[in-house]
């Protein structure tokens, strides 16, 4: 099977990358934002391009795209456009150049009885939300039949679980530091696909904890003459600030994302910070010399606690540290787990596999009620935190490896070992062949498939239900409410002749 190259599965995932495209290059509606929120102005692009030709049109607006974009057409092409709702007359500039299509909504004429006015002074500058302008019933509406749409070959999704406060979620948190014009220290995101710095001072997504952490912190940077890190220049000190919080512990770290390992007045820094902040449980210093955009560097220094923090989720401890991925909603994580352990329908005997598995949580809730799980994640800090997660627990029946989940995967299968349950929970990009194959031939009965990307969620089960299993069940879940993002789970089971 591994010798078939080309045989449309990675081509596959390209296409539908592409399909969802706005006009002309990636991204090419969304590379800048500019915009006047008081006025209502809205986004968009405007990169400098040569011979470019600008029209101004008035448009209505047809539906939406998975992105939340509204949808216009235009002398026989689909235009995407940010901020605009189905049924909304608008005023807009379209402006072409060769083959690149840049748009920009300047004025809506009728607006959608679904249009509220965003509640975050950001947003149209920052891109981190992309639903603020639409109230919550038309949110909830956008992801359902989004999700409707995609998963139509394999039936009908069961209605989404929603958040009953769908603000302050956010558990992890980073902020970058710069100079604006006036050479004042700022603190902020920056704004989506690009380098500019968008100061603020409050993040609603965010935990509130975290955005006065950070405040703290920039207030304290000129007095311990600590500089913002330039990317440009290469100076400067201090990058970013990671906050986590345990939103049941209240444990809460704090990393300063430092370009030197040599930080002056450190000890003074970490006793003033932990004055303002007593609820700060561990402080460590991350060293990011590189020219990236990774938030953080390989080097890592205690500076204060135990380096990690606890949080429980689903009756569970669970250690967690800076590196390592951990569900940033965990009121809704808790929703999705409960269903993904629901469609696993264990009784006590399976082995199941917990692939993609992070800090072990799904496999680790699962252990409960199955025979033994196998975990298996590519990332080391990961994988340590769910090795020490199970003797915390006091679990004895999972074992957690580190390495590739489709290498895994290929192995188990060439040893002819037996699995009754795979879990798994792939990054963005989803699973691959050398997965999916082995799935195959393992033959579980059952496949519980968590994605945060619907997209390759539903490439990767056409493959299994090409391969003689059913898709049973689909429960979307809004773990990242005011955003376009949904995490899906799917319940996929192996069919009675396939299985024989
Ligand atoms: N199941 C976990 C983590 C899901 S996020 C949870 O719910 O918290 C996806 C995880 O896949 C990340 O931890 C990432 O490090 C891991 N990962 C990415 N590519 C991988 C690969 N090729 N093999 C194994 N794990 C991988």
């Amino acid at each position: 099977m591994n010798k078939r190259k080309n045989n449309g599965y990675k081509k596959l995932g390209k296409k539908h990358k592409q399909s969802n495209k706005p006009q002309g290059k990636k991204n090419s509606a969304q590379a800048t934002r500019k915009g006047d929120k008081s006025q209502g102005k809205y986004s968009t692009a405007n990169k400098r391009r040569r011979n470019k030709k600008t029209v101004t049109l008035e448009v209505t607006c047809t539906g939406l795209t998975n992105e939340g974009k509204g949808i216009v057409q235009w002398e026989g092409k689909q235009l995407e456009i940010e901020h605009l709702l189905p049924g909304e007359t608008a005023e807009i500039t379209v402006s072409t150049s060769g083959r690149y299509v840049d748009t920009e909504l300047k004025r809506v004429i009728t607006p959608s009885k679904d249009r509220i006015k965003p509640i975050c002074s950001y947003y149209y500058d920052c891109g981190g939300c992309q639903l603020l302008h639409m109230n919550e019933q038309a949110q909830e509406r956008f992801k359902q039949e989004t999700i409707d749409k995609l998963m139509k070959p394999f039936g009908k999704p069961a209605p989404i679980l929603t958040m009953d406060h769908p603000y302050d979620y956010r558990n992890k948190s980073h902020t970058t530091f710069g100079l604006n014009k006036e050479r004042q220290i700022i603190g902020g995101l920056y704004a989506q696909n690009s380098h500019q710095l968008i100061s603020m001072d409050r993040c609603l997504i965010h935990d509130p904890k975290a955005d006065e952490i950070w405040q703290t912190i920039k207030g304290m940077m000129k007095s311990f003459k600590i500089q913002p890190y330039n990317e440009d220049t290469g100076k400067g000190f201090l990058r970013h600030v990671l906050v986590k919080v345990g939103k049941v512990s209240g444990e809460i770290m704090v990393v300063l994302v430092v370009s030197s390992p040599i930080f002056k007045g450190q000890n003074n820094f970490v006793k003033a910070l932990r004055k303002a902040h007593p609820e700060i449980t561990t402080i460590l210093m991350n060293v990011n010399n590189r020219d990236t955009s990774m938030v953080l560097g390989n080097q890592e220094k205690v500076l204060f606690g135990k380096g990690t923090i606890t949080d429980t989720l689903c009756g569970l401890k669970f250690d967690i540290s800076a590196k390592s991925f951990y569900q940033i909603n965990p009121v809704q994580t808790e929703k999705l787990y409960a269903k993904a352990i629901e469609m696993a329908q264990l009784t006590g005997k399976e082995t199941v596999i917990d692939a993609y598995c992070g800090i072990g949580t799904i496999g680790l809730i699962a252990s409960q009620q199955a025979g033994r799980v196998i975990g298996v994640e590519l990332n080391k800090d990961a994988v340590r935190d769910a090795i020490r997660n199970s003797k915390r627990n006091g679990v004895k029946n999972a074992r957690f490896y580190q390495g590739d989940a489709g290498k895994f995967m290929v192995e188990m299968a060439a040893r002819g070992e037996k699995a009754d349950v795979v879990i798994m929970d792939p990054p963005r990009s989803g699973s691959d062949e050398a997965f999916l194959s082995s799935v195959v031939k393992l033959k579980p009965k059952r496949v519980v498939y968590v994605s945060c990307n619907p997209v390759t969620q539903v490439r990767d089960m056409k493959y299994l239900v090409r391969n003689g299993y059913e898709v049973k069940g689909i429960q979307p879940v809004d773990m990242f409410p005011q955003t376009v993002h949904v995490e899906t789970v799917a319940e996929i089971v192996l069919k009675k002749e396939a299985g024989a």
